[in-house]
């Protein structure tokens, strides 16, 4: 019988068998334990973490940091991002020591025939998320068989059902915050004295590219400022598979 890791590397409809059977090993795993687990199963030429280096991402980021600073960190540079979004990753880089960040940017052709005015976020933000956040993933992540991402079953809508691992595509998803609470992530920034992003301090509990995200009211959830006043709720890179 083959183990986990062998079935990974075989890749193919193994990865759905693989996903199930580590989601019910890690059902109740710390988040900790979650990314130690994914780093045994594929090792850490096969693993990255996906992060946005915005306002919940340093908790992930110090998680990672204390299993491995070396996995892979993958940040889409969307070339709509906040100066603020830009500072704070290099700030986390070096306050956690973050050995591999790599800044994806989209493809420059791209860019020039689809959204040459940079208007696109208005007309069709789905086709911007695409050339800006979709394809870039998918091309970044394709040495990989395995990636972390941080998502949390408290943030309501499509995330609320997320299990621990799930499948892919041909690669497995490792959501270590899936079962974490609001106040379990606050609690990982003040112990660990974690600089917060700096965009929170004037009111944004979310933040992602400048045109589609606004600050919250106090009685909003923290991504209601998101693509606010249009039906979008999520950009597409962990509703479309990767491969
Ligand atoms: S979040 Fe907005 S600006 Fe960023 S890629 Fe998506 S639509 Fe474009």
């Amino acid at each position: 019988m083959s183990t986990i890791s062998q079935q990974v590397v075989a890749a193919g409809p193994a990865i759905l068998h693989s996903a199930q059977t580590l989601d019910h090993t890690l059902r109740d795993a710390s988040p900790a334990h979650v990314i130690e687990t994914a780093l045994k199963t594929v090792g850490r030429e096969q693993l990255a973490l996906v992060s946005s280096f915005g306002t919940e991402s340093a908790a992930l980021l110090k998680v990672m940091a204390d299993v491995d600073p070396a996995i892979p960190v993958i940040f889409l540079d969307t070339g709509w991002l906040f100066e603020e979004t830009l500072a704070y990753r290099d700030t986390l880089i070096a306050a956690l020591g973050l050995r591999d960040v790599r800044s994806i940017k989209p493809l420059a052709e791209a860019l020039s025939r689809q959204d040459p005015d940079r208007e696109l976020w208005f007309s069709d933000p789905d086709a911007c998320c695409r050339i800006r956040k979709v394809e870039p993933l998918a091309r970044a992540l394709k040495p990989f068989s395995a990636w972390i991402n941080g998502r949390k079953r408290f943030q309501g809508g499509a995330r609320a059902e997320i299990p621990v691992v799930e499948d892919d595509g041909n690669k497995l998803k490792f959501n270590p915050f899936a079962n974490v609470s609001r106040e379990e992530i606050e609690a990982i920034y003040e112990l660990a004295k974690l600089p917060p992003h700096p965009l929170v301090a004037s009111g944004y509990l979310s933040v992602g590219c400048m045109p589609c995200s606004s600050r919250t009211a106090p009685d909003e959830d923290a991504r209601a400022g998101r693509w606010r006043g249009r039906p979008k709720t999520e950009c597409g890179i962990h509703t479309t598979k990767t491969s």
